[in-house]
C-alpha cells in the first residue's frame, strides 16, 4: 500500500490525539472512588452545567486559554465587554457546547454536567489515576470525563477549548447513545469535533 507523506502525517497525529485523549474511564460508578469536586467552590451555575474550581484558579487566565480558536456561531461571537471574566469564561463554555451540539447533530435532551477545574496538571493527573486505576505515573490526560459523575475534570494549567470541546463531544455521545458505540468511534466523533470547531 501506497502511502503519500501527508497521508502518514494524518495517521500519525489521528494516533497521537487518541493516545493523548483516549483514556476516557468508562463504566466507572460514583460510589467509592470520589474524588471530592465539591471541593472546589461552585462557581457558574448553568441549565446544561455547573462549573466548579479550586479557590486560586485565575478566571482571567482560564478564560484567555479557552478563547483561542474562533468558533463561528450564531450572530454573537463574543461576551459583552463589560462581563467579569467569570461571566465570560461561562458564555464562552456555553458558546463551544452549543457549537459541539451543532457540529454532531446531537441535541439530547436533560444533560447536566459539572466542570471541575484544579489549579495544577497534576491534580487532573491524580484524579486520572484514581479513577483508571492506572499505576502509570507518567501518563498525563489535560481532560477527561466521567460519565457515571457526569463530570469533565481539567485544570487552568491545561485547558484550552480544543479540550474542552473534545471531551463536550463525548458528555455529548455519553448522553445522545443509548449503548454507547466502541471508544474508538467515540473517540473519532471528538477528534472530528475538535478539528472542525471553526467550520
Ligand atoms: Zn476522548
Amino acid at each position: 500500500m501506497k502511502f503519500s507523506k501527508k497521508g502518514l502525517y494524518f495517521w500519525f497525529f489521528l494516533l497521537l490525539f487518541i493516545r493523548i485523549w483516549g483514556h476516557e474511564p468508562r463504566q466507572i460508578s460514583a460510589g467509592q472512588d470520589e474524588v471530592a469536586v465539591e471541593d472546589g467552590d461552585l462557581s457558574v451555575r448553568t441549565a446544561s452545567f455547573d462549573i466548579f474550581t479550586e479557590p486560586t484558579v485565575s478566571w482571567d487566565r482560564v478564560y484567555r486559554k479557552i478563547s483561542r480558536r474562533r468558533v463561528y456561531f450564531g450572530a454573537r461571537n463574543r461576551p459583552d465587554a463589560s462581563l467579569s471574566a467569570k461571566d465570560k469564561f461561562a458564555y464562552r463554555i456555553n458558546l463551544l457546547f452549543e457549537r459541539v451540539k451543532e457540529l454532531l447533530g446531537m441535541y439530547p435532551q436533560g444533560v447536566k454536567f459539572q466542570i471541575k477545574i484544579f489549579k495544577e496538571q497534576s491534580s487532573v493527573d491524580g484524579a486520572w489515576r484514581r479513577f483508571s486505576r492506572s499505576t502509570k505515573p507518567s501518563v498525563h490526560v489535560k481532560a477527561f470525563y466521567v460519565h457515571g459523575l457526569r463530570t469533565v475534570f481539567t485544570s487552568e494549567e491545561g485547558v484550552s477549548d480544543s479540550i474542552l470541546a473534545h471531551e463536550f463531544a463525548h458528555v455529548l455521545q455519553n448522553y445522545y447513545f443509548v449503548a454507547l458505540p466502541s471508544s474508538k468511534v467515540t473517540e473519532m466523533l471528538s477528534v472530528y469535533v475538535d478539528e472542525n470547531l471553526e467550520e
